[in-house]
Formats: structure tokens, sequence, C-alpha cells
């Protein structure tokens, strides 16, 4: 799915990422912890195709394809869902429109014909059942207004509309209650396939009491400098990233 290779980056001429290798199969949850600073959103951004970084060195192979020679919009018609690329608020146009308008273009990209008003709408009532969200929050305009749960919920809904095979979630925000967690969390655990990958930025080990992920990796100075399965996670939690960052940082 996704081959990561000694990836560096850059912002306004500052290093972040250090030389990241990372590969992830289909069918796996990956999730990437670490202490503030430490350059998640850096690396789900340079994913994401977003033009203010700059990357000065690596490759980044999706699919057997160059994902750094793709616009950001054709990564995400070739299926990369980046959830923070979407949580703009569009006044005048809805949640349902906004998707039938992303569905059409990610279909014509493919060479298919556009979704018919039936099929889409059937579409829509699977996937609102699966993620468990209302009618009348799709009708508003997209997230004007939206409570933070209410755009988690938006966030999944398009996820599960798009039936993206490439997740990017950068759980970025620090106001994520107890609640908007077990949204995201159910939403990745309901849409996960043998087919679809996902990578959850966190340094939440909250979120991961809900997502099980088959991998944790945590970030340090935009490397990864450990990995392990959930019990990392659960140790990450009892004993902070100091011991890790003493590791790093001694070995330096
Ligand atoms: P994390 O998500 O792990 O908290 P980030 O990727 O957001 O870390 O940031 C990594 C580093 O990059 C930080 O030192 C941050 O200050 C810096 N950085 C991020 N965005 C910018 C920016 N737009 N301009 C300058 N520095 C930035
Ligand atoms: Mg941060
Ligand atoms: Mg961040």
């Amino acid at each position: 799915m996704l081959k990561i290779k000694n990836l560096h980056a850059s912002i306004e001429g500052k290093d972040i990422l250090n030389g990241i290798n990372l590969e992830i199969k289909p069918g796996e949850v990956h999730a990437i912890m670490g202490p503030n600073g430490s350059g998640k959103s850096t690396l789900a951004s340079v994913l994401a195709g977003r033009e203010e970084y700059e990357v000065t060195d690596g490759e980044i192979e999706y699919l057997g394809k160059d994902l750094l020679d793709l616009s950001p919009e054709d990564r995400a018609r070739e299926g990369v869902f980046l959830a923070f690329q979407y949580p703009v608020e569009i006044p005048g146009v809805s949640t349902t429109n906004f998707l039938k308008t992303a569905i059409n273009q990610i279909r014509e990209y493919r060479g298919q014909e556009p979704l018919d008003a039936v099929s889409f709408l059937t579409t829509m009532k699977e996937k609102m059942k699966l993620v468990e969200i209302d009618q009348a929050l799709l009708s508003r305009s997209l997230n004007e207004g939206f409570s933070g749960g209410e755009k988690k919920r938006n966030e999944i809904f398009q996820m599960a509309m798009l039936e993206p095979k490439l997740s990017i979630l950068d759980e970025t925000d620090s106001g994520l209650d107890i609640d908007a967690l077990r949204i995201v969390a159910n939403g990745v655990n309901k849409l996960k396939t043998s087919e679809t990958s996902t990578i959850v930025v966190t340094h939440y080990q909250r979120l991961l009491d809900y997502i099980v992920p088959d991998f944790v990796h945590v970030l340090y100075k935009g490397k990864i400098v450990k990995s392990g399965d959930k019990n990392l996670a659960l140790e990450l939690e009892e004993k902070g990233y100091d011991w890790i960052k003493e590791e790093v940082d001694t070995a330096t």
C-alpha cells in the first residue's frame, strides 16, 4: 500500500522530517505517536501533498505509484483520504452536495459514469447507518457551526462515502473529547477492511483504547525512533515519552 523511504521534509527552510522509513500493507492500522512538535502533522501533511511542505529527500510509493508525483487532488482521487483536508467550512454547500461532487469527480477520474440519484441516496443511507450520523447534519452547510463531535462524525461519514484505500487521520485537536474519540474510533473500526489501510496520528493513548492498531510508531525529532504493537502505546501511557527521548538523545 505505502512505502516511505528515507523521507526528509522541511517547512520554511527548517528541517522537520529527518529520514522516515515506514511500510504499510493492506488491512493494517498504524498509529503514529510522539511528543508535541515531533513532526506527526508534518508527515500527514506531506502524505496529503500540502504545498507548504518541501520534500528534500526520499521516496513515497503508493500502490506502485510515486505519490510525490501526484497533485493533492489526484492523491485523493487515487484513494488517499486525509481527514483534515475537509473540515473547512463551506457556507451554502451541504455535506450531501459536497460529497456528490467529490464522488463524481473521483468517478470521472476513473472513467466511470456519474452516480445516479437513486444509487447515491442508497449509498448515503447505508453509510449514515454505519457511522450513525443524522440526516439533519448532512443537509446543513458543511461544517458551519458544527460542534467538535459533529465535525468528527461528518469527517468519518465523508470517509465512509469516499471509500478511500489509505486513510490518514490526524487527531491534532487537543479539544477532542471522549465522544469525539469514540466517533473516530468506531468509524475506523467499522470501515476497516482487508484491502484498506489507516494511519492514525495521535498523542493520546486514549484513542488507542478504542482503535486497536497493528503497529505503533513513535516519532521524535522527525524520525521513527521506536516501533511496536499496541503494547507500546500502553507502555507510553504508563511511562510517558521521557525514557524514549533519553534513549535517543544519549545515543546521538
Ligand atoms: P506534531 O504534529 O508532532 O506536534 P508538527 O508536525 O506539527 O508536530 O510540527 C513539527 C515541527 O515543525 C514543530 O517544531 C513546529 O513548530 C514546526 N512547524 C510546523 N508547521 C510549521 C510552519 N508552518 N512554520 C514553521 N514551523 C512549523
Ligand atoms: Mg503539535
Ligand atoms: Mg500535530
